[in-house]
């Protein structure tokens, strides 16, 4: 007999609902919720600050006792929902942020239902997983023996990627000796413009931020070659062991893509491991007309890049693709008693997700993944990509065509950094104008742009992510800088 035996007591404890037809109606009502809030998101300003008694509503004590479903949804509604980041909505352009889309929502709720651990295990859900690593694999034009593994975001992505790295060079000793017993003093490479959690992978690899080159940029924000074979050389003078260049396919401060086939040139002329930081960038290979400017990527070793910025699947979903797989196995397979492996039953179908990175616990990150590359198809969101390009470069036209703005970086690919610069502002005085600027667009709700730091000026830095920021809503941004520039440029001068 299997299941249940009959006439047993279902559990008093379990924390299923007595009333499943309670419970569907409420839950429809939450769906209905979102669904209305994406479908009426230009009606709200793109971010508020919150108020401070809202803040105040969670600051409660742990509750013992339950409440109603309904009501702590009411909550989430008034209290939660006003006040995210805007990154859902088309006037958001701060940092390097993705949109989400219904699908990947909807997505992300059959992957709560079905509550899969995909550490490992043998289950159709790892399937899912290892469908997407082939079809990253055939898109970035790896080796069927090439690797990969979602993770949180490109943070880890990245320190996977100097670990497998690392690891590559030295050999399985030094996962139980530890870098202490290293005689060899490995360095790293990167551009200035390098985003910072490649310097934290290295500090949390243990390899230290000290054994990481910076590398100067030239006037279009691409790391220069010719300094990086100097500093290589300079580096074997001193004794040191050049191990790994990581080159950036889109820098998160301008956009910029590394000259990555030269750099792979001179990780093989130099024995070094080649890394990819694709975080947002590396998705323009789905736009056949964006794909060429990321020649040489397919050379790479290890790329890091985020389903959860370019291709707009929920947060978070990053990902690591490693073109040795075998090395990406070494890098991070253990035994442990209780994780053994059989060839039939459940606990078959090895090697598993928690033998290519740290996690062992793993949630159903692919499965949204899945939805969006399927339901919308690799060509749609490729076009989707290509056109926040073009609204790119519409904001740059309308930044080049106004007096009153200066271009500081343009539009290599999604990013438009500008300053409003009025006559006779010293840099410094435009620095506070500027950043003032973008906190009172940021408080009036219309645009969120973020700023940065181009040629030592601070810039607002408008980077376009968002598949549904048109140019009607740069427009809108432009407007506003020049309205709010004018009033706060006024004041100044008064
Ligand atoms: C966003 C970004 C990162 C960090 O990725 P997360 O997914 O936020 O961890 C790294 N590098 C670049 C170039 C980025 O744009």
């Amino acid at each position: 007999m299997t299941g249940n035996a009959v006439g047993a007591v279902p559990n008093q404890d379990s924390l299923d609902p007595a009333d499943w037809t309670a419970l569907r109606s409420q839950g429809h009502r939450m769906l209905d919720d979102m669904f209305d809030y994406l479908a009426t998101l230009r009606e709200r300003p793109v971010w508020q600050p919150a108020p401070d008694a809202v803040r105040g509503r969670f600051s409660q004590d742990l509750p013992r006792g339950a409440s109603d479903l309904g009501e702590i949804h009411a909550r989430f509604m008034s209290e939660i929902l006003p006040y995210g980041v805007g990154n859902v909505h088309p006037g958001f352009m701060g940092w390097v942020q993705g949109g989400g889309t219904a699908v990947g929502m909807l997505a992300e709720t059959l992957a709560a239902g079905l509550n899969a651990n995909v550490g490992g295990r043998n289950q159709i859900p790892l399937e899912v997983e290892r469908q997407i690593t082939r079809w990253m694999r055939d898109l970035f034009g790896f080796p069927e023996s090439a690797s990969g593994v979602f993770v949180t975001g490109t943070s880890m992505a990245n320190l996977i990627g100097v670990l497998v790295a690392s690891r590559a060079r030295l050999g399985a000793q030094v996962r139980s000796k530890g870098l202490a017993a290293q005689a060899q003093r490995l360095v790293a490479y990167t551009s200035v413009s390098a985003h910072g959690c490649v310097s934290q992978a290295m500090d949390l690899s243990g390899l230290g931020t000290d054994a990481l080159r910076l590398i100067p940029i030239g006037a279009d924000f691409r790391m220069q070659p010719q300094a990086l074979r100097a500093a290589i050389a300079a580096d074997r003078q001193a004794g040191c062991t050049p191990f790994l260049i990581v080159g950036s396919a889109g820098t998160v401060d301008v956009g910029a893509v590394d000259p990555l086939s030269e750099l792979a040139d001179i990780a093989r002329q130099e024995g070094m491991w080649l890394h990819v930081d694709g975080a947002f960038g590396a998705m323009a290979m789905l736009s056949p007309e964006l794909a060429p400017k990321l020649a040489g990527i397919e050379r790479a070793d290890s790329i890091a890049f985020d389903f959860h910025k370019w291709v707009q699947v929920p947060y978070d979903a990053g990902f690591v693709l490693v073109r040795d797989g075998q090395q990406h196995l070494d890098t991070f397979a253990a035994d442990a008693a209780y994780l053994k492996r059989e060839t039939r039953g459940i606990a078959g179908d090895s090697p598993w997700p928690c033998d290519f990175g740290p996690d062992l616990s793993r949630g159903f990150r692919a499965l949204k993944t899945w939805f969006t590359l399927q339901v919308y198809g690799a060509d749609a969101l490729g076009r989707s990509i290509a056109n926040s390009c073009r609204v790119a470069r519409h904001l740059e036209a309308r930044v080049r065509a106004e007096p009153l703005f200066e271009l500081l970086a343009p539009a290599s690919l999604n990013i438009v950094c500008f300053r409003y610069l009025p006559a006779g502002f010293e840099t410094e005085q435009a620095d506070q104008l500027n950043a003032a600027i973008v906190v009172a667009l940021h408080e009036a709700g219309v645009a969120a742009p973020s700023t940065t730091t181009v040629d030592g000026k601070l810039v607002i830095r408008a980077a376009i992510v968002n598949h549904r920021t048109g140019t009607a809503d740069v427009d809108r941004l432009v407007d506003a800088v020049l309205e709010i520039g004018q009033r706060m440029a006024a004041q100044v001068a008064r």
